[in-house]
């Protein structure tokens, strides 16, 4: 049994980094600041942390000019300011400086402490060791094959993705005898209990295969706190389920799915107990930021949830179909050790050589950025801590007038033209010229509330004791948790002995079930503003504590870090057949009339294309780039 949480000792972190025992791991250098400030080694509450938001959320609440007296002019001119230093950001400053030439002044702002907006990185030092993470964005891996426009764009960077098999070590884990597992939580299934699981069920794309899965599966029910009709349902849906729709064929069928949650279609199609749902109600999280609630049958069919095999279903896209499900190629992948935060690192590197050591993709996982060169006279300037307020053109109309808040201060830059690479929903507050047909079709791009937690363990012993390298937590806090996937790039190398420190990977979705999609994702940003570190780190500690400590884990002891990466404006709002009909007719798109240009101001990020992934982004950077130089 579990310890009681009580029992252990809390209040143990500093900003997210242990004060006890670790004495050999920490130096107070990491705690309380480095020489020269670097956002990758803070710990805590990160992602959008206290004090990049209230800026924004001031201007959206009308409150900021009613206070703001005029803004200070910089003097400062530029070719192009772009709001936003995500990927699309940077990405629209490196192709405009293509076009442009090396001498195009360039003005990058961002409201965040970091670059890179999701894709973030999060490194440590402990042991004499540096460990990196990735607080955001996981991989160079996409639903569809990446554009050539972003292939291209990788390629320039030196990032080469067929050289993923020799990077990562895959065998090390399961060489260990270490595999999946679920782990179900007393609140929701009567009981805590770990139980290894064959990797169909619970990764996205197997587990519909219905065949050859018997034993361990078998196996696997046996050992699960699931009502006797429950477990016999599960062990039918993956491997003998039927026709749930007999009659209609192929169209009529997918018709129908799209219409209907996967949660309805367990429990009025196939006719389940309804003890499954909790079972597969975080599936789909990870893509969707949803429960089965909300994500459509066919939907779950596309990601490899089960219950389909038996409607021979043709493999290929149905109306209204999810970006993430549809059947076909997609792109190739690669992880880096910060996932694609690397992919930022590069193309500062290519903006701001003075900023970023070293030459190659390779070395730049384990180079050390310079941020107080970031935003020094040159070219191309990064300027962080800066929350652009307001982007409209000069009375002439042939420039515009970028205001933005740096330390209490509102500042103004003036360009040639402007991408607004930030959010959508920002935009109709930055833009006082926006037509309101085109602020709501901006307005309509809400964002998906995700966190990515990053857990630094001294050892994982109590995960090798335990056989389990990941788990699947359906009812808990965090709804996967994983030991960090074994890479090798350049000189880095990762932990392989069940001895040596190592990161653990955690995420949470926070969302309503039973509310519909969009409704859901406000529900749960509102609640991920207002989680406390404190809380997140109580949770940390009794779910690790409840799942591992069979296994020897003592939280007090084991925890030696904690940096929770909070992205209360997380993933691009894709469209969903359940709640956005104009998604199942082909109707226009809110993200297309959205992404105007309207004079010298063009907008980009993934947010243009309702599409979460990198690919997007790069793809929208550089669509509007093209419309910024078409009206030069
Ligand atoms: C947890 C997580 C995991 C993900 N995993 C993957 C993955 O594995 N693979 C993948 O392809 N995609 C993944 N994505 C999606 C991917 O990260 C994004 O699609 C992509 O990085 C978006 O880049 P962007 O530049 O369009 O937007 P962002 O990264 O959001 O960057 C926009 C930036 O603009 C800033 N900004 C907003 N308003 C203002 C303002 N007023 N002034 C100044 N700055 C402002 C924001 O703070 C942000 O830094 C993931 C996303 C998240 C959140």
């Amino acid at each position: 049994m579990r310890p009681p949480l009580s029992s252990l000792t809390r209040r143990d972190f500093l900003n997210g980094v242990a004060l006890s025992v670790g004495g050999a791991f920490l130096s107070p250098r990491d705690v309380f600041g480095e020489p020269s400030f670097y956002p990758p080694t803070l710990t805590g509450m990160r992602g959008s942390p206290d004090g990049s938001f209230e800026v924004a959320h001031a201007l959206r609440d009308g409150l900021f000019w009613t206070t703001a007296g005029p803004p200070a002019d910089t003097g400062e001119r530029y070719d192009l300011v772009v709001v936003g230093a995500g990927i699309s950001g940077l990405a629209a400053a490196w192709y405009f400086r293509k076009a442009a030439g090396p001498s195009a002044r360039i003005l990058v702002l961002d409201n965040h402490d970091d670059f890179g907006g999701h894709a973030r990185r999060n490194e440590f030092q402990i042991g004499g060791r540096t460990l990196i993470g990735y607080g955001g964005t996981f991989a160079i891996d996409s639903p569809a094959p990446y554009s050539a426009t972003a292939s291209a764009l990788l390629a320039e960077l030196g990032v080469d993705v067929s050289r993923w098999g020799r990077m990562v070590e895959r065998g090390l884990y399961a060489g260990l005898g270490m595999s999946s597992a679920v782990f179900f939580d007393r609140e929701t299934f009567g009981v805590d209990r770990l139980v290894r699981a064959p990797a169909a069920i619970i990764e996205q794309g197997a587990a519909g295969s219905g065949t050859g899965q018997a034993d361990p599966l078998a196996v696997f029910l046996a050992d699960a706190p699931l009502s006797e009709s429950a477990r016999r349902d599960v062990a039918r849906l993956v491997k003998a389920p039927a026709d749930y729709l007999p009659g209609l064929d192929d169209g009529q069928k997918k018709a129908r799915l799209t219409r209907t949650s996967y949660a309805d279609f367990l429990m009025k199609m196939a006719g389940s107990d309804s003890g499954v749902l909790p079972f597969f109600q975080a599936r789909p999280h990870s893509l969707y930021g949803l429960g089965i609630d909300a994500v459509s049958a066919l939907d779950a069919w596309g990601i490899g949830l089960p219950g389909f095999a038996g409607m021979r279903l043709e493999p290929t896209a149905g109306p209204g179909m999810g970006l993430d499900a549809r059947p076909g190629r997609r792109s190739p992948f690669l992880h880096f050790p910060d996932g694609n935060a690397t992919i930022a690192r590069l193309l500062v590197r290519r903006l701001i050589p003075h900023a970023v050591p070293g030459r190659t993709a390779d070395d730049v996982v384990l180079s050390r950025v310079d941020y107080a060169r970031l935003d020094e006279r040159g070219p191309v300037r990064l300027r962080l801590n800066s929350t652009a307020v307001r982007a409209r053109h000069t009375s002439q109309s042939t420039e515009v007038e970028v205001d933005y808040v740096r330390s209490g201060r509102l500042e103004q830059v003036r360009a040639r033209s402007c991408v607004l690479a930030c959010w959508s929903g920002v935009i109709p507050y930055l833009c006082p010229e926006l037509s309101r047909t085109q602020g709501e079709a901006l307005a309509y791009a809400t964002k998906v509330p995700v966190v990515q937690t990053t857990v630094v363990l001294r050892r994982w012993t109590s995960f090798h004791a335990l056989r389990v390298s990941q788990a699947h937590c359906p009812g808990s806090f965090h709804t996967s948790v994983g030991l960090d996937l074994p890479v090798r790039v350049g000189r880095y190398q990762p932990p392989r002995r069940p001895e040596e420190p190592i990161i653990v990977q955690m995420a949470r979705t926070p969302c309503r079930p039973g509310l519909p999609a969009r409704e859901q994702h406000r529900a749960g940003r509102m609640e991920l503003v207002t989680t406390t570190f404190d809380t997140f780190e109580q949770n940390v500690r009794d779910q690790l504590t409840r799942m591992l400590g069979a296994g020897g884990f003592d939280a007090a002891r084991d925890i030696r870090a904690l940096t929770v990466n909070r992205w209360p404006h997380g993933y691009a709002y894709q469209y969903n057949s359940l709640w956005d009909p104009f998604w199942i007719s082909g109707g226009p798109l809110p993200c297309v009339a959205a992404r105007q240009p309207f004079g010298h101001i063009a907008i980009a990020n993934a947010d243009a294309a309702a599409y979460a992934y990198t690919d997007a982004a790069i793809d929208q950077a550089y669509r509007a780039v093209g419309e910024v130089l078409a009206r030069a």
